[in-house]
């Protein structure tokens, strides 16, 4: 990209005079396809305009057959212009018929046309049109003049909505136009209501700077506002449930005081761009910038800096605080829709109970839905291009049993979901009622159910599920709500909460499990291929003893006196465990010498998360308390696929022949070597994988919060005994699919899977 703005003052002012003028719509829009294709040096400018049937249709052109205007139509993701509706980014093409989206229109009379360069046309957010130039010969379009038509796009967003706003864009009869989209279970269960926009876009209110001077003067005296702002900010006392979020607003004004990015937002200006509009033009650049960054790190920075235009956007009109209320829709349970959402943004909203959570990128919120999840909040994210679907106060159904959101759902739509959530507080109702219950099978096994948490939101599930202790908790995850490392303070009190909360209830406290997913920008800066096989986990805690020890010193500080369970990562050899349990021991050793009160008592265990793993327990064999097995890591390493690639992690069952023989074999290992064993993955909260763990001899079972009740229905209704030897004959055939002739077993057994 180029340093500076690239729009001639001339083409601005000839544009404003084109808006200006008293003339009807059709020959407004024709006089501005004729300046652009002058000015871009063009034979061909053509505008579309997205319908409310959801097409594009050709509404100008200069350098097209005349005869083509209203006559062309293009659906969306059909042709180079609905390739550029569809992802919402600029398009340029050395060659254009040759290039496989090209969709030819011979009504169009565009055969001798090879350069083409689209963009397209935003309105908060959304896309509501798309502007093209093409040139006869082929050739490439420079950046700068990329940006300029995106420039132009803006500017021309008003007009092309304006001509039809009261029937499509955000108008009424757009309203009415379902949509329905999948994506990703983050956390389940049902959410109904009216759309509220996170960080909702402002749209620029004037495009046109009518005395440039004067709207540098305006923009200049923003920017100053900005920074006292932000410097009220560092000065106040910001407590953050995550932390110290200081380094982060100090980042943050740095960020600010660029004179890079003040420059070219007054260049903007000079060129006749408005104050709003030329942030907003800049703030179009960041996010075209962040959709192409992978870098974590950068893109957090991006993030900021988008957050600063809109910090400044607010400024200019006229309210500078974080809208968290946003504009009125009555006392309708509200869906919070994002495309990225920090945790602590999430827990921004305070006591504000979303009916649901809807985001459009599912990596780089996972966090987020962590916290969802601990305030169980019905989630679904992975859904590309959301925003431009969506409108503040729209009515959507989010189903997070099935992964999909439904945006402005008809009355059929609105019944089937009354029924589905009349029946699913009737199920939750039911679980709730087993609370109390014993979880043992009918022939009086007891089987242990814990719970996976993570988050001091999470301590209230203990007593409203009913589990018998914390099977796991993943302590990274204070690591990963705050931007700087928490405090051994920090770490004691929580871990302390914890263990109020447990109430005599054991807790597993996991420790450290960073990397992979679950990234610390500023920890971790290596550039690795594979992530998820690279330096994570235990490796990255041994690596980093400073840091490893001082949770290892939290966990015995806060377990004075009480029972202290502590189990370590994803290990692959002996060493690493018998390295760690050292560490250990000399916090153990410190804190005795300094006279702190020890644990009372005191369970070093393993979680086996690595197939390697497995072939050292021999080795291991007395030195180690207990193992715990987390499924989510071990499946993905036993069939080599990653985890948080769906299209393979869903493709190898976790009830399969290979898995199940090979659990067992380690339960059997286990049971030889004297070593207690549960286990903690996802997968033990599903009825039916949990029925197979319980049939390959496992009697310990952690889950997240949603599960127990559905697990505890079907231990409840099962005959092990009689089912177990059924099993195993299911297990030493070679057909049925395991997951087909385990359904029969379940039918013939009368076992109750809560979905069945
Ligand atoms: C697992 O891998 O199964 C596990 C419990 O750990 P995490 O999901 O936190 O990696
Ligand atoms: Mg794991």
């Amino acid at each position: 990209m180029p340093d500076n703005f690239s729009i001639p003052r001339l083409l601005m002012n000839r544009l404003r005079a084109v808006m200006a003028a008293d003339i009807d719509p059709d020959s407004r829009l024709q006089r501005v396809v004729r300046l652009v294709a002058d000015t871009m040096v063009g034979d061909v400018c053509s505008i579309y305009r997205r319908t409310e049937d959801h097409r594009l249709e050709l509404i100008a052109t200069e350098g097209l057959s005349p005869e083509a205007v209203h006559r062309t139509f293009l659906g969306f993701g059909e042709g180079l212009v609905g390739q550029i509706a569809t992802h919402a980014q600029p398009l340029s093409i050395q060659d254009a018929p040759r290039h496989p989206s090209f969709s030819y229109r011979p009504e169009t009379g565009e055969d001798p046309y090879h350069a083409f360069l689209g963009v397209p046309i935003l309105r908060g957010g959304q896309v509501v049109g798309v502007l093209t130039v093409q040139n006869r010969t082929e050739r490439t379009y420079e950046d700068d003049e990329i940006e300029s038509l995106q420039t132009i796009a803006m500017v021309l967003a008003e007009i092309v909505t304006g001509r039809s706003s009261a029937t499509e864009g955000n108008g009424p009869e757009r309203a009415g136009r379902p949509v329905n989209l999948r994506g990703r279970i983050l956390c389940d269960g049902l959410g109904l209501g009216r759309v509220r926009l996170h960080d909702p876009v402002i749209p620029a209110a004037k495009f046109f700077a009518v005395d440039p001077d004067l709207e540098e003067r305006r923009l200049v005296g923003a920017l100053e506002e900005l920074h006292i702002s932000i410097d009220r900010l560092l000065a106040a006392e910001i407590g953050g449930l995550w932390g110290e979020p200081r380094d982060v607003i100090e980042a943050y004004k740095l960020l600010a005081s660029d004179p890079g990015w003040a420059e070219r937002l007054r260049e903007g200006v000079r060129s006749g761009l408005s104050a709003e509009a030329s942030i907003d033009r800049m703030r179009r650049e960041h996010r075209a910038r962040f959709e192409n960054v992978r870098d974590t790190y950068l893109r957090e920075r991006l993030h900021d800096l988008e957050d600063l235009d809109n910090r400044l956007l607010r400024i200019l009109a006229g309210h500078d605080e974080q809208d968290t209320t946003g504009p009125d829709i009555g006392d309708e349970p509200e869906v919070l829709v994002a495309r990225r959402l920090g945790p602590a943004e999430l827990l921004d909203y305070g006591q504000k109970n979303f009916a649901a959570i809807i985001l459009e990128e599912v990596s780089a919120s996972s966090h987020a839905a962590i916290v969802a999840r601990g305030l169980g909040i019905p989630t679904v994210g992975g859904i590309e291009g959301l925003l431009t679907q969506v409108s503040r106060g729209d009515t959507v159904i989010v189903d997070g049993e099935e992964g999909s959101v439904h945006i402005r759902p008809d009355e059929g739509l609105l019944r089937a979901f009354g029924e589905r959530r009349k029946l699913l507080s009737e199920r939750q109702a039911a679980f709730l009622a087993l609370r109390g219950e014993p979880s043992e099978t009918l022939d009086h096994v007891d089987i242990r159910l814990m719970l996976n948490a993570g988050l001091g939101l999470d301590l209230d599930h203990l007593n409203s599920t009913g589990a018998a202790g914390i099977g796991l908790f993943r302590t990274e995850f204070q690591f990963l709500m705050s931007d700087t490392l928490p405090r051994l303070h920090d770490q004691i009190d929580l871990y302390r909460n914890v263990l109020d909360s447990a109430d005599g209830r054991p807790v597993y406290f996991r420790t450290v499990d960073l990397g992979g997913d679950k990234l610390l920008p500023n920890l971790n800066d290596l550039r690795e291929e594979n992530p998820a096989l690279g330096w994570r986990s235990i490796r990255f805690a041994l690596d980093r003893p400073g840091l490893f020890r001082r949770q290892l010193r939290a966990l015995v500080r806060a377990a004075a006196g009480r029972s202290l369970n502590v189990m370590f990562p994803m290990l692959t050899t002996v060493h690493e465990f018998r390295d760690a349990r050292a560490l250990l021991q000399k916090e153990l050793d410190w804190s005795a010498a300094a006279g702190f009160v020890p644990p009372s008592d005191l369970k070093v265990g393993a979680m086996l998360e690595t197939p390697a793993f497995a072939y050292a327990l021999e080795d291991l064999g007395g030195e180690v308390d207990f193992i715990s097995i987390g499924t989510n890591d071990l499946l993905q390493f036993f069939h080599a696929a990653d985890r948080m690639t769906p299209v393979v992690a869903d493709r190898y069952p976790f009830v399969s022949r290979p898995v199940m023989r090979f659990l067992k074999q380690v339960r059997q290992t286990c049971d030889r070597l004297g070593i207690p064993i549960s286990v903690c993955g996802e997968g033990a909260g599903h009825p039916l994988q949990a029925l197979c763990l319980i049939a390959v001899g496992y009697r310990s079972l952690s889950m997240p919060a949603g599960g127990i009740g559905p697990v505890k229905r079907m231990l409840r209704s099962l005959d092990l005994g009689a089912f177990q030897s059924d099993f195993e004959a299911l297990l030493n055939q070679t057909s049925p699919r395991l997951g087909n002739g385990l359904l029969e077993l379940v039918v013939t057994h009368g076992i109750k899977l809560a979905d069945a």
